[in-house]
């Protein structure tokens, strides 16, 4: 009887320590759950997330900041390969600067409700982006890839020789968007004004005109806008030409995945996993690529990053003009 009693006194205890182990537990995942919730309202915030490319879109000048790339410009200024390589989401959002400038802001609350709209229509969208071609030897195979896949993409492209002219021809005649990156990709030579640059834009964007008769406002700066090299050049001059683009109408587009193909992948596998596992549905993804000569890394890569992201419901879209503004934070 009296075991009985130690044994049902047991049971009581044994069932009473349960009980508030459940609910130790239960607390702590509540707990655990509110800050996971915060840190994601946090992320919305267009000032302190570098990943979401919708948000940043509407801050022209504020976002994020890539202190790799800097690094790896400042000892690749005058290649044209090496430029915009190690952008790494993670290693972003751990740069954040506060120095929003007022304009920015002002842009944020009247663009509010029109950044909900864009914010949904680019969940899972990827934007696939080439820079530093045409190349005889690369460009001719990527496009050929997305006809295959029936996926449209988006070319930053440098001055082109006569005999890749048809390439221009090409990328327009596919489908595809043609962006300016430079006439020069020189920083020494671009950077050295707000003239020396525009100069450079606008005599790009009259070749192309002429080869393919279309008008192109869409840009992307060598390096970013958050490179930090052409301060060498022209302190302040990333401030200076940020603005001076839209205040001339050109849109300018940064990245929010590096497929470090330009540089700090290894291999293509590297480029895939590089792309691959910094895909977000849960915001647009402006992908980094290169189509210079000799860029086997992406172009080997390519086919297998597009399977990928179709398989895993993501869609394709070119740079036009319902394309938020990707842009990170100027540092010069
Ligand atoms: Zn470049």
């Amino acid at each position: 009887m009296e075991n009985k009693e130690i044994n049902m006194s047991k049971v009581i205890i044994t069932a009473i320590s349960a009980l508030i182990l459940v609910i130790i537990i239960a607390v702590l995942t509540k707990v655990l759950t509110s800050k996971k919730q915060a840190a994601e309202v946090v992320s919305e915030n267009p000032q302190t997330q570098v990943a979401s490319g919708e948000n940043v879109w509407k801050t022209t000048n504020t976002t994020l900041t890539e202190a790799n790339v800097n690094n790896t410009q400042a000892t690749n200024q005058e290649a044209n390969t090496n430029q915009e390589t190690n952008t790494n989401v993670e290693q972003t959002q751990n740069n954040q600067n506060s120095n929003n400038e007022p304009k920015a802001n002002e842009q944020n609350t009247a663009n509010t409700s029109a950044t909900t709209e864009k914010k949904k229509s680019t969940e899972g969208v990827i934007w696939l982006t080439f820079d530093d071609g045409p190349s005889a030897n690369i460009t001719p195979k990527i496009l050929d890839i997305l006809k295959k896949e029936n996926v449209k993409a988006t070319f930053f492209v440098i001055n082109y020789s006569n005999s890749n002219e048809h390439l221009l021809k090409r990328i327009v005649a596919e489908g595809h968007t043609i962006g300016i990156h430079g006439y020069s990709h020189e920083y020494s030579k671009i950077y050295k004004s707000k003239e020396t640059f525009m100069n450079n834009v606008y005599t790009l964007q009259d070749r192309i005109f002429k080869s393919t008769g279309v008008k192109t406002m869409y840009t992307r700066f060598p390096g970013g806008s958050s490179n930090t090299v052409s301060r060498k050049y022209c302190k302040g001059i990333m401030t200076e030409l940020t603005k001076e683009m839209l205040a001339k109408g050109f849109k300018y587009y940064d990245w929010n995945i590096s497929s470090g193909d330009a540089g700090g992948a290894k291999n293509a596998k590297d480029v895939y996993k590089n792309v691959t596992k910094n895909l977000s549905k849960k915001r647009g993804n402006m992908v980094l690529m290169h189509d210079f000569g000799g860029n086997k890394k992406g172009l080997e890569a390519l086919p297998e990053i597009i399977k990928y992201a179709k398989k895993e419901g993501y869609t394709f879209s070119k740079i036009d003009d319902d394309t938020p503004m990707y842009a990170q934070h100027v540092n010069n």
